[in-house]
């Protein structure tokens, strides 16, 4: 180990990185690090900062902090969010538009991960992604690139990396597993790490405050909390179920999720010998309890504020674990979010709740009465898709049924504006709104309408959670933080995006996108040589 390449190349590079001016990276990452924090907003760096003494402290206080992030679509969630991060491009241009269909492919179906838990899980694939991104442009210059991706959700772990078959792993059953998209079987070192049964160590734990309580400025005790589905669990402590098997459905919206995340990938940094080669590989750690604690509790919540801390300490144990498997000098990080949340309208005192689903569902049933034809309809937030082609072969109006549903669409409370295909082709280029449904919906895809709501409005049914998807900016606005070797602390407050990431992490390792991407390169981070 100790005579590997480039250990016996190190004192040299560090003195090349001595000699090198601080504002430029000079030697190529060995490893880059995608950070992914789902639901993460940037005022919690404001809200907590001062508390953050781990990981998180040190992006803050160590990175250059974009403190004007966007990611900048309409339909804020996490698969169209994950889909620009290393893509270099919006939604139209992958399309991923929204969290459904998304990844769900029955085709690629997920491999047996353990001897000891059979259950089946839909399969999950990067089918519908289109086009490339940083995986494979560092690819194309070194096919010996290596990948590990890891996340509680199979959509954040796999379309960061695109199409490209590599070490994808997300948690489904109880267990870290594929699909067969990538293998027919989970690599040894991850069979071994579900065998030790780390996760059911965790049955009927209890989730209490990780700091004194009088350091928590948040009240505890709001009815309207983690109402969903008729609980009623809104106060601290909160307990995992003593039964094994109802604690491992419920473990994504306890912290210790985002722990057992960061294990399988530094077990995987080990397994695959990323970071460990000649060359640039890459590594995507997507950590998705404080999008479930986030929509479970809100982002004002005691239990938010509980998570974000713990997220610190094990941020920071994750990092100084992974600087001893790859050094340092050699890393280059970047942390970010696929987008944000907005607060509980009952919070708040503003807004509400509006959703298409009595709508949607209600014209899927009379096309079916009146055509005997299953048409499609599906909602997703503010979006109304369809079978469009099925429509018209037996002679509907597509354009008037777009119109009809607008129609009725204005005349819910909450809904601010609404597109059919019509409208969006004809708003002029300076609608702000338009520019951001035109970069959500591909070119290709059939839809019925896009619509947008007033602020403080969530896309949700029922009471007892929060929500994400609107075009405002606390959905929006998200962090983009990078840190690594020759990079100083500093401040940039002018607008950038999240597809600004892939492009930067391409051009700090040398290599070029393959296709025209939107994003580009940030010469805070990769100055122009
Ligand atoms: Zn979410």
């Amino acid at each position: 180990m100790f005579r590997s390449p480039f250990m016996r190349r190190l004192p040299a590079l560090l003195l090349a990185l001595a000699a090198a001016p601080v504002a430029a990276q000079t030697a190529r990452p060995k490893l880059e690090v995608l950070i992914v924090v789902d639901q993460m907003r940037p005022d919690y760096f404001d809200r907590y900062g001062t508390e953050f003494t781990g990981g998180l402290a040190r992006f803050l206080r160590s990175g250059v902090v974009f403190t004007n992030g966007f990611q900048d679509h309409a339909l804020t969630e996490t698969a169209p969010g994950h889909a620009t991060l290393l893509s270099g491009r919006p939604p139209a241009s992958t399309g991923i538009f929204a969290n459904d269909p998304g990844v769900v492919d029955s085709a690629s179906v997920l491999v047996p991960a353990s001897a000891t838990r059979g259950r089946m899980w839909p399969g999950s694939s990067p089918r519908r992604f289109r086009g490339t991104g940083l995986y494979d442009w560092l690819l194309a210059r070194d096919s010996a690139s290596r990948v590990l991706a890891v996340s509680r959700k199979d959509r954040s772990a796999i379309l960061p990396v695109g199409r490209a078959r590599g070490n994808v792993f997300w948690f489904a059953g109880g267990v870290f597993t594929t699909s067969s998209w990538y293998s027919d079987s989970v690599p040894s070192w991850l069979y071994a790490w579900n065998m030790r049964g780390g996760p059911a160590a965790l049955t009927g734990k209890q989730w209490g405050l990780f700091r004194d309580p009088a350091t928590y400025a948040e009240a505890d005790s709001m009815s309207y909390e983690n109402a969903e589905f008729g609980e009623r669990d809104f106060t601290f402590p909160h307990m995992l179920p003593a039964d094994t098997g109802r604690m491992l459905l419920k473990l994504r919206d306890y912290p210790w999720m985002d722990s057992l995340i960061f294990d399988v990938a530094l077990e995987g940094v080990r397994g695959t010998g990323v970071g460990r080669r000649e060359g640039t590989d890459l590594l995507v750690v997507s950590l998705s309890t404080t999008d479930a604690i986030g929509h479970d509790y809100g982002p004002d919540s005691r239990e938010l504020h509980d998570q974000l801390l713990r997220l610190d300490h094990w941020l920071g144990w994750f990092l100084d674990s992974l600087a001893v498997l790859v050094p340092r000098e050699g890393t280059v990080f970047a942390l970010t979010s696929d987008h944000g949340v907005q607060p509980f309208p009952e919070r708040t005192g503003t807004g509400g709740r509006v959703s298409f689903k009595a709508m949607a569902q209600r014209t899927a049933q009379e096309y079916l009465a009146r055509y005997d034809i299953p048409i499609g309809v599906t909602w997703d937030l503010g979006f109304i898709t369809a079978d469009l082609a099925a429509l018209r072969a037996r002679g509907v109006e597509v354009d008037s049924l777009s119109d009809a549903l607008a129609r009725e669409a204005l005349t819910m409370p909450g809904v601010d504006r609404v597109f059919t295909p019509r409208t969006l082709a004809r708003a002029p280029a300076g609608d702000e709104t338009a520019r951001l449904w035109r970069r959500t919906i591909p070119p290709q895809q059939d839809w019925l309408i896009a619509a947008t709501s007033k602020p403080g409005w969530i896309w949700v049914d029922a009471p007892g959670w929060t929500e994400h998807g609107t075009t405002q900016r606390v959905d929006m606005h998200v962090p983009i933080i990078f840190m690594g070797t020759g990079l100083t602390p500093r401040r940039v407050t002018r607008k950038v995006t999240t597809e600004d990431i892939g492009p930067t992490f391409a051009a700090l390792a040398g290599v070029r996108p393959t296709e025209p991407v939107s994003g580009r390169v940030l010469p805070e981070i990769a100055p122009p040589r």
